[in-house]
């Protein structure tokens, strides 16, 4: 397949500042040296809990953020190092769709202001055709043509997602990152949501990097996963090696946590104990350990690599070292 991206040994460290002067005392961790590539028409899953650093990861492809250090290749040029006229030219490429579409959505512009906005400040549409560009983007996104007079506040969360998506839609991206785009929506809109994405990837040929909190929403709608936990990946596979062969032990317990639609079937669930540790002071070793029930001795002392234990199936355990 083709690589659209490549994240080589990404890192981002957040400055922790205090006293009167502000002095920098700590850094916080949210992403610490991460690699991973995404293909060309593929939608790639990152999950993980809160502050694994994987809407981090998400904000810095498309620009939001600088790295602290590493790479974002993205059709072979290392977008961390271009002008600001080549980062507004690379924001067409690349756009982002929020998990809450309301705080994204200017609550005094109308929709069909809201989707034109993009396509007149690039210019990617002539003045003349926007109006039709428009509805034709409304049509895609499931909405209808008198919607575009309406304000915001007058649709509901799915809806707004939708014009979230008309308006990334608008400037005919590559990639769209998608940070948790249906975490705030009910379970029956998700699915509407989720087949709409993936409908509209057909259509116009897109790749996703879907940013998700569990297994679950990522299930259908991801060609390859990759679990995230503080600020590092723990696997990244195919998604039907992931879930039908999870080798990581935080994978297993993220897994485990998806409830079964047949009630005659029962499954172990992993309970994980303990918080999140601080991305400020990780753990040592196997960052994992504070809260694996495999955790042995060498987990605590030292750092594991992420080893390719089958073709597209990576992860990062002692378990599974040589
Ligand atoms: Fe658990 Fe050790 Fe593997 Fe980390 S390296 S996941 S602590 S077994």
């Amino acid at each position: 397949m083709e690589t659209l991206l490549q994240v080589k040994n990404l890192k981002k460290y957040f400055p922790v500042k205090s006293g009167t002067l502000g002095k920098t005392t700590n850094y916080v961790k949210a992403v610490d040296d991460i690699t991973f590539d995404i293909y060309k028409g593929e939608t790639l899953g990152l999950v993980g809990e809160s502050g694994c650093g994987k809407s981090t990861t998400g904000k810095m492809i498309v620009n939001l953020l600088n790295p602290t250090s590493g790479q974002i290749l993205y059709e072979g040029r290392d977008i961390t190092k271009l002008s600001k006229k080549e980062k507004r030219k690379l924001a067409i490429d690349i756009q982002i769709i929020f998990q809450d579409p309301y705080a994204s959505l200017n609550p005094r512009m109308n929709v069909g202001d809201i989707i034109a906005e993009p396509m007149r400040v690039n210019k990617i549409v002539e003045k003349q055709d926007i109006n039709s560009e428009v509805l034709k983007l409304l049509n895609y996104v499931g909405l209808a043509k008198f919607h575009k007079d309406r304000f915001p506040h007058e649709f509901s969360g799915g809806q707004r997602q939708r014009i979230g998506i008309a308006r990334a839609l608008s400037l005919r991206p590559k990639l769209i990152v998608c940070d948790e785009p249906v975490s705030a929506l009910d379970v029956s809109i998700q699915a509407q949501v989720l087949n709409l994405l993936k409908d509209l990837q057909e259509e116009f040929k897109l790749t996703y990097l879907f940013i998700a909190h569990g297994l679950n929403v990522v299930k259908h709608i991801s060609d390859r996963v990759g679990v995230m936990y503080l600020g590092k990946i723990a696997e990244i596979a195919d998604g039907d090696k992931l879930y039908d062969n999870p080798t990581h032990p935080y994978s297993q317990a993220l897994l485990s946590a998806i409830p079964i639609p047949d009630p005659n079937k029962k499954k172990d669930r992993i309970l994980l104990t303990g918080d999140v540790p601080s991305p400020i002071n990780p753990p040592t070793g196997c960052r994992f350990h504070t809260r694996c029930i495999h955790a042995k001795d060498i987990c605590k002392k030292d750092e594991p690599k992420l080893i390719s234990i089958d073709k597209n199936h990576d992860v990062s355990c002692h378990l599974i070292e040589k």
